[in-house]
């Protein structure tokens, strides 16, 4: 589904190119659940950007569902992520002057391919299944940090994208509020098949996804699968035998 490609960016810091992400190449298969770890600066959140197509390489190509990004101009670029790319970025990026249900609304009124009542109907769905069914019409400045979260995972989703990408998504948020966050993802990649891509530097969040990219100094050092862990997601045998 997503495929990177000797992605490398640099940027001029002074007189002197600053090369933060060196020839990163994998592939993310469709509905699979991927974080990126590394130390601050090694180039993660760089690296989402690119992946996302929010940002260009200096080398190298990332292609989604086949299509290169470096062969769209920037209308048919915001086209294609208003289509298939959800977001979550870490400053939430909520519109203050809107309720949380507006904001919901926003990604479905910019594609206009829903009337204003299905967008409205979608919007309180998706927060109620967030928990946040009570809260639709409070503005971000009454809600918690963890609440404005929620609001930014519920618009991520609201146009069913084949792909989300997340700056920590935990980020900020008290132990209890983050689990909440990481069952919400793990809940939406299982049932939507949403592929999930997310950098974080929380270790027990990236051991919950289904495999871990560790970045040092702009170059991929390790690519994990994890072990799907037991109990809650073992598949359960079609019939006793
Ligand atoms: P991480 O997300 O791992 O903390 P980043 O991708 O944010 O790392 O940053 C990697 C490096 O690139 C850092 O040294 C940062 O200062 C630098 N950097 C990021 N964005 C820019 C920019 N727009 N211009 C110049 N340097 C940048």
């Amino acid at each position: 589904m997503l495929v990177a490609r000797g992605l490398t960016k640099e940027y001029q810091s002074g007189t002197q190119p600053l090369t933060v992400l060196r020839d990163v190449s994998f592939d993310v298969p469709a509905g699979a659940f991927v974080s990126i770890v590394g130390p601050s600066g090694s180039g993660k959140t760089t690296l989402l950007g690119l992946l996302a197509g929010l940002d260009t390489p200096s080398r190298g190509s990332v292609s989604l569902d086949g299509i290169d990004f470096s062969r769209l101009d920037e209308d048919a670029r915001a086209r294609l992520r208003g289509e298939k790319v959800g977001f979550v970025f870490q400053s939430f990026q909520l519109i203050p002057t809107l309720t949380a249900q507006e904001n919901v609304q926003v990604p479905l009124e910019l594609a206009g391919v829903v009337g204003v009542r299905e967008a409205a109907s979608r919007a309180r769905d998706l927060l109620a299944r967030v928990g946040l069914g009570d809260r639709t019409h409070h503005f971000p400045q009454q809600l918690s940090g963890g609440e404005q979260q929620r609001v930014a995972l519920a618009r991520a989703f609201v146009n069913d994208p084949k792909i989300l990408f997340a700056d920590e998504p935990t980020g900020n948020l008290d132990g209890t509020t983050g689990e909440r966050i990481v069952e919400l993802l793990q809940q939406l990649n299982r049932e939507r098949g949403c592929t999930i891509v997310l950098v974080t530097h929380d270790a027990s969040l990236a051991a919950r996804t289904q495999r871990t990219i560790r970045l040092r100094d702009g170059v991929i050092v390790e690519d994990i699968y994890h072990e799907p862990s037991a109990a809650s997601d073992a598949i359960p045998s079609a019939a006793p035998s």
